[in-house]
């Protein structure tokens, strides 16, 4: 198995949200040679320098030999994933048991996430200023936590209601420990009390949290001949992980590369961290300011019109067992390679980031000429559904933007299945595009 799944595969292991991602990015980049953009107060070609979003969000570039202003290569994908935050006012008991609640990010099917083993991390950030990071529940600690269902013994009147209804998103709360009978009141108290021993902290400061439920354990092979891999939150750490080991790999650019990894895609990219924000121009200007000169405005925008974007993101993957829902020649198939998907969105493609043809064929010259394996696909059968991407965020800067990304079966669910040869070929793809001219 090459590095690149291996490593993977501990990744999304040990970073479960977007915060961790970052941190991580920043320790690899690090090691390759990327520097704090703040550390420099000149740029020049071949320096490799990072700047973050509130920690939620990175931006790398590769400085190119080229004038900068003749576009940059920009590999994009983003690093939340659906999950359970908990409530501003989590903490509760009632008949005993005691309880987080949750309010749940993203697009979930809410019956997934009932009766597993879930954990918690994220931080807690006290008045002192202090931010305490918080991972609890996973594997490689004794205990975990879970969401209770009813058994199926008195549930006739659940098994009635349909799988959007059956599990009320009010009712997605975590049971995080017992009052027993022979304590008085030890339930909610008993919990504070762990918590204040563990992290110093007390029930007000849950106010001032991130605090994100997610599925507890390892991300691990799937299949005897270890050729799948199945893990939490692979939409979209599987393209950013990939984009992120290609970029740091990557050497001698000609066109600037760069490597954006954003939060906040699974609730519409909104906000300071995601990419319907000024995230992008931002830390284009941080470089821009640092090659001195005038006019940086018309400088950015110039330099955006001209790039190239990998926008990627994970496709759904032909499901043998729902067929009925894919167009089979126009749909990924998991193990066929790196995904292209010319258009997103929704019934009439509305929504969609519709890529232009004549960068298509620039695409299919670099992945042929590097001998990677494609496929060109559509999300599902026209009318099935759909969804939108960050590309055409990318695409409001008028630059050559194409979704991509690698398949997912069971995607959103809490344990997603990919391909260990989509997962390299991404990485190749990645590589190839970065050379692109
Ligand atoms: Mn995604
Ligand atoms: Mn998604």
């Amino acid at each position: 198995m090459s590095d690149t799944v291996k490593n993977y595969i501990k990744f999304i292991s040990e970073n479960k949200t977007e915060r961790e991602c970052v941190k991580s990015a920043i320790r690899m980049a690090e090691k390759a040679g990327y520097r704090n953009i703040e550390e420099f107060e000149t740029l020049t070609a071949a320096d490799k320098v990072y700047t973050t979003v509130y920690g939620k969000a990175i931006v790398l570039f590769e400085i190119g030999t080229n004038p900068i202003e003749e576009g940059m290569n920009i590999l994009c994908a983003h690093i939340d994933s659906p999950r359970l935050d908990l409530k501003m006012k989590p903490l509760y008991e009632k008949n005993g048991i005691v309880y987080l609640n949750t309010h749940y990010y993203g697009g979930i099917k809410k019956y997934q996430w009932v009766t597993m083993p879930l954990a918690i991390h994220g931080v807690i950030a006290k008045k002192n200023g202090e931010v305490v990071e918080v991972r609890m529940g996973e594997e490689d600690d004794d205990y975990t936590f879970a969401i209770s269902d009813i058994l199926p013994h008195i549930a006739q009147e659940q098994m009635k209601k349909s799988a959007s209804e059956f599990i009320p998103g009010e009712s997605l709360d975590l049971v995080i420990g017992l009052n027993r009978e022979e304590e008085k009141d030890a339930g909610k108290n008993a919990v504070l009390s762990v918590l204040k021993e563990k992290y110093g902290i007390s029930e007000d400061d849950f106010l001032s949290a991130e605090l994100e439920v997610v599925p507890a354990g390892r991300a691990k092979y799937l299949g005897l001949r270890k050729d799948m891999i199945i893990g939490y939150g692979q939409d979209d750490r599987v393209c950013a992980y990939t984009s992120l080991e290609a970029v740091l790999e990557h050497k001698k650019a000609k066109r600037t590369c760069c490597c954006i990894l954003v939060d906040k895609e699974e609730i519409g990219s909104v906000g300071a961290t995601g990419m319907d924000s000024l995230l992008l121009e931002n830390a284009l200007s941080e470089v821009l300011t640092r090659f001195g000169g005038c006019d940086e405005m018309t400088r950015i925008r110039r330099t955006l019109k001209n790039s190239y974007m990998l926008s990627s993101d994970v496709n759904s993957a032909l499901d043998p067992l729902n067929m009925d829902l894919y167009d089979e020649a126009n749909s990924s198939k998991l193990g066929g390679g790196i995904v292209f998907n010319k258009y997103t969105g929704s019934r009439g493609k509305s929504g969609a980031s519709d890529a232009n043809a004549e960068y298509i064929a620039k695409l299919r010259k670099a992945m042929d000429d590097n001998k990677v394996a494609f496929q060109m696909a559509d999300m599902a059968k026209v009318d099935v559904g759909g969804g939108g991407t960050i590309a055409k965020f990318a695409a409001w800067y008028g630059m050559s933007v194409i979704d991509s990304g690698v398949s997912v079966l069971s995607m959103h669910a809490p344990f997603e299945i990919t391909s260990t040869f989509d997962i390299e070929t991404a990485k190749q793809c990645y590589l190839a595009f970065l050379d692109m001219e």
